[in-house]
């Protein structure tokens, strides 16, 4: 096995943290230590000669930057809300002075003529697909399936399978529906959407921590990581906090910008 790896670029909900209109504890905290900044959600999977990237959030360039990763070959896109597709020009110059071909990029098929009208300049930087859920996509050793997610638009989670590691990864959305819950049951990590904490103002879109949390008990997940993580909703919350919370739970962890998860069955690294 090659070591493919999972990497979490972002971890953080719409606004981050901190929030430049926000000076709730958990920005304090992101703006005190580095460690606590929640970038927008977004992945990077790496394998044999791929890069693969699920959702351009509007930090891409950072989140490229601080990862240093060279080389992007696919772009896949959970759904068609700013915080996950704003950073797609990030990669024009990338595809015009490294690159020189374009990268292909899965758009939810609902998203397609807008991404056509919104960035006109860019369709040459891509050759554009749209994804389809229940198809699997070979990328080397691993496999990635668009299954249903429950969110306010058509929007995708994916599951990566290696030969021996399953992940469920579900940045956006309410529990899961009915026809993606049996394909998920089980996953060794299922990284799911853990916007609010306290009372969750969204509950046909978003989940809170404690949902969060039931749903990985329900889809029965070896290790769940909390991500698509506010910080300012409805309780601002630090990081410290979200720790103690989580002590009660021995196989949930919150995700944090740069988390690793290997695809080789060796655990979380850092
Ligand atoms: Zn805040
Ligand atoms: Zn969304
Ligand atoms: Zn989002």
């Amino acid at each position: 096995m090659s070591n493919a790896a999972f990497i979490l670029l972002g971890s953080g909900a719409g606004p981050g943290a901190p929030s430049f209109f926000c000076d709730c504890v958990g920005c304090r905290e992101a703006r005190e230590h580095p460690a606590a900044i929640r970038t927008r959600s977004g992945a990077l999977l790496t394998t044999a000669g791929q890069q693969v990237l699920i959702d351009t959030p509007p930090d891409l360039r950072q989140q490229l930057l601080r990862e240093r990763v060279s080389d992007v070959d696919t772009l896949f896109i959970t759904h068609w809300h700013y915080d996950h597709f704003g950073g797609i020009g990030e990669l024009e110059y990338y595809v015009k002075l490294k690159r020189m071909q374009p990268i292909t990029l899965y758009l939810p098929p609902s998203a397609r003529e807008l991404f056509h009208n919104a960035f006109p300049a860019l369709e040459e930087i891509f050759t554009v697909q749209t994804w389809e859920f229940f198809r699997s996509y070979p990328l080397g050793e691993l496999l990635i399936t668009p299954l249903p997610a429950r969110h306010s638009i058509e929007t995708a989670g994916f599951m990566v399978s290696s030969p021996t590691v399953r992940l469920a990864y579900f940045p956006d959305t309410a529990g899961l529906p009915p026809e993606t819950l049996p394909l998920v049951q089980g996953s060794d990590y299922l990284i799911c959407d853990a916007t609010f904490s306290g009372e969750n103002w969204f509950p046909n879109s978003h989940m809170s921590i404690a949902e969060a949390i039931e749903l990985g008990q329900q889809a029965e997940a070896k290790t769940v990581i909390l991500t698509h993580i506010s910080v300012h909703y409805s309780r601002p919350l630090t990081s410290v906090e979200l720790q103690q919370q989580l002590a009660a739970h021995p196989h949930v962890r919150a995700a944090h910008d740069g988390m690793v998860i290997p695809l080789s069955g060796e655990g979380v690294k850092r």
